[in-house]
């Protein structure tokens, strides 16, 4: 009988003897890949994917001002809710750090003339809810504040959107940013507020609807979309 150091030497090994090699080694990869697979899904589910493969957008990090050629300035103000909760959906954000978004988003902006206005931050307590009314459509929490009435952009802010930057919900004036983004989390409120302005995703690198990337750039009709639905809240 040989010994395993003779039977794996390529100098005496038959097509036979590889079988079980290749055998195997598939069985190894397919186990492998099934468990990344299911790690990265729990890690989904438990939110923990956004903390792990995304991340807080350092404080020094900051967005110039982008001029542009237009004079009438048009004004779209926000109404800011920092959503608080029990649940791993509680923002760590405070009043300064929100404001340091608005102004490095405004900063984008301002290449079409649009101001982005603070009208009201606010902490708004949403006990155990999970991360559902996020996705769908979390106006329904400010159901009964006054400022739903207000004509604003409705921002919350949450720790984790399960795995997105942001989302803004279809024909509404309403988005979602997390405190934990892939990109700069002042550009995924420029690009969702670019949404709200009626901007449909582009495939440009350095264009600011580009999905899931770092561009600013807004092309003329772009400009000019976005500040017809900015006369809105005008
Ligand atoms: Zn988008």
């Amino acid at each position: 009988m040989p010994t395993a150091h003779q039977r794996w030497d390529p100098e005496d090994a038959s097509e036979e003897d590889f079988e079980p090699i290749k055998t195997s080694r598939t069985t190894r990869i397919i186990r492998i890949i099934v468990a990344i697979i299911a790690i990265i899904g729990i890690l989904q589910l438990s939110g923990l994917y956004q903390y792990s493969f995304f991340k807080r957008t350092p404080e020094k990090l900051a967005q110039k001002p982008l001029e542009g050629q237009i004079s009438e300035q048009l004004t779209v103000p926000l109404s800011i809710y920092i959503v608080k909760s029990e649940t791993p959906l509680n923002s760590s954000r405070n009043e300064q750090n929100v404001r340091d978004i608005v102004t490095d988003a405004q900063n984008i902006w301002l290449q079409a003339g649009i101001n982005l206005e603070i009208k009201s931050i606010e902490e708004i307590h949403v006990g155990t809810i999970d991360t559902l009314p996020l996705y769908a459509y979390p106006r329904g929490l400010i159901k009964n504040l006054e400022s739903e009435k207000d004509n604003s952009i409705k921002v919350f802010f949450t720790r984790t959107l399960n795995g997105l930057n942001g989302i803004s919900y279809g024909r509404s004036d309403t988005l979602t940013i997390a405190d934990y983004t892939a990109n700069p989390d002042f550009r995924v409120l420029a690009h969702e507020i670019g949404h709200i302005l009626g901007l449909p995703h582009i495939k440009h690198n350095s264009a600011l609807m580009f999905k899931g990337a770092n561009g600013t750039d807004l092309s003329f009709v772009e400009i000019s979309t976005a500040r017809r639905f900015a006369n809105n809240f005008n």
